[in-house]
């Protein structure tokens, strides 16, 4: 069975029995505007300073925000647009209105799902070809327009292009890589939730994702509609009984699959839900949506979601190239709802595991007001280990970053311990030597300081200014 997106956004909230029934073709319906020239409306609606800004170099770019907003309020189907995305459009969607592209549920219903699709937009490898046309199992392949403007046509080692088309190395199953590494399904009192730490539980929403990317962790469980994970209406109310009957529950994390592809009315319901539930202290949304389907962040959603306060956002960031004009409008959006924004990173092998790529990615998160919160160790999920990078070289980026740039633009770099410990944190080696008295540190250039530990017998209660720096070397 295909991967159907959900519903419409103004659907009625889901009543019992609802599933996932509805395919893209009939619930796509905005009327095609005039086709006006992209590139035209926005060179007229930046300035010539602000177009150099907007594109830099080859990805890097500036925004500005205000001159985006303006020209979005002037005209609500537009959206912010970057080089990429238009000159994508320009030549592989050049009958498509505005007004189609910026709306979310056309950039869905139009997902690059199948070789066909894919050969008209990259020229595919030998191997990425057949590993498309042979494909049977789990974890389809889906790619919005947008993002796939931002895939390098040419290249099939372009980072964005690795994470989202097959490759053939996905076929390699090794020894000690599972279906479900994290054993999430072990960990789940009732279907879709998982209750590991004793505060929080994660909601699975939804199997649905606007783009699959090739590590995910849950690949068991999305994209696979008609398999064992069903998500319907039921299983929500069995999920938020669970929750009111467990009074140390004070944070629920909405996951899935990538919740913010549900239409509005249905993450309100489950919002409300939540919300009236007294023991509930805190709402986090784990999505990748500002990064690969960013037209989905619209001036409704985010009057629906401010709502719902306090409420926190995990957004899903890879690589620099995501970080578009189009991206950092969404997140602005959010941010001005007053949503905290944290970002999650997989760290993967030859998509993003170097020191400048990690620098260039967190410095344009937080130019973007989103902190990076998490660097992952790629879990072992049956058929990753080409993207599995080992932990020295995730240490050897924290220690990269780390005294290097902004202390908000480090993460923390965790291992989530297969068979369910949880997230372990891991850091380079700033210790030296600990000889009772006296810790000798490494700070970020590798210079050597003592600092008098006060926690070692023989010595008095620290003073203030008793903390002395020594450069050894
Ligand atoms: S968006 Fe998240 S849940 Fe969906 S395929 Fe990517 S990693 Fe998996």
């Amino acid at each position: 069975m295909d991967d159907d997106i959900s519903s419409t956004e103004n659907d009625e909230p889901p009543g019992s029995g609802w599933t996932y029934t509805h395919s893209p073709e009939v619930l796509y319906s905005v009327a095609p505007s005039s086709k006006d020239s992209l590139l035209k409306r926005h060179q007229q609606k930046l300035n010539k300073a602000d177009r150099r800004s907007v594109y830099t170099g080859k990805f890097s770019f500036t925004v500005q925000t205000d001159t985006l907003k303006r020209a979005c309020k002037s005209n609500p189907a537009a959206f912010a647009a970057g080089e990429r995305s238009l000159y994508f459009r320009k030549e592989y969607f050049p009958d498509i209105s505005d007004r189609e592209w910026n709306d979310w549920r056309w950039q869905l219903a139009n997902r690059i799902k199948d070789l066909a699709g894919l050969e008209k937009i990259i020229r595919l490898s030998e191997d990425e070809r057949r590993a498309v046309d042979e494909y049977r199992g789990l974890l389809p392949v889906a790619i919005t327009p947008y993002y796939a403007s931002l895939l390098d046509r040419n290249d099939p080692l372009q980072p964005l292009r690795r994470t989202v088309v097959k490759s053939g190395e996905e076929n390699r199953i090794l020894q000690g890589e599972e279906a479900d590494p994290l054993n999430e399904d072990g960990d789940s009192p009732v279907p879709g939730l998982v209750h590991r730490y004793p505060d929080r539980v994660l909601f699975l929403t939804t199997g649905f994702c606007s783009v699959y990317c090739r590590y995910c962790t849950r690949s068991r469980l999305v994209g696979n509609h008609g398999g064992e994970y069903g998500y319907n209406m039921q299983q929500w109310e069995n999920a938020v009984a669970y929750i009111e009957q467990h009074r140390e529950i004070r944070d629920v994390i909405l996951s899935g699959g990538d919740p913010l592809t549900l239409p509005d009315s249905r993450i309100e319901w489950l919002l409300r839900r939540l919300r009236s539930i007294d023991h509930v202290e805190i709402i986090r949304i784990g999505s990748k949506v500002p990064a690969v389907l960013p037209q989905r962040i619209t001036p409704a959603l985010v009057r629906m979601l401010r709502r719902y306060h306090p409420l926190w956002m995990s957004l899903h960031f890879t690589h620099p190239d995501e970080l578009t004009p189009e991206t950092a409008l969404a997140c602005n959006r959010l941010a001005d709802a007053g949503i905290p924004l944290g970002s999650q990173t997989v760290l993967l092998r030859g998509v993003n595991d170097s020191v400048e790529i990690m620098t260039r990615l967190n410095q344009g998160l937080l130019k973007c007001r989103v902190r990076p919160y998490y660097l992952y160790q790629c879990d072992p999920v049956q058929g990753s280990s080409h993207f599995r990078t080992t932990v020295d070289k995730g240490l050897e980026i924290i220690a990269g970053l780390r005294g290097h740039t902004t202390g908000y633009a480090v993460p923390h770099y965790v291992i989530d311990a297969p068979g369910g410990g949880g997230k372990i944190p891991l850091l380079p080696n700033y210790v030296e030597n600990h000889d009772g008295a006296t810790l000798v540190l490494k700070n970020y250039r590798g210079d050597l300081y003592r600092y008098p530990d006060p926690a070692s017998p023989g010595r008095g209660i620290i003073q203030s200014g008793d903390l002395q720096r020594e450069e050894l070397r």
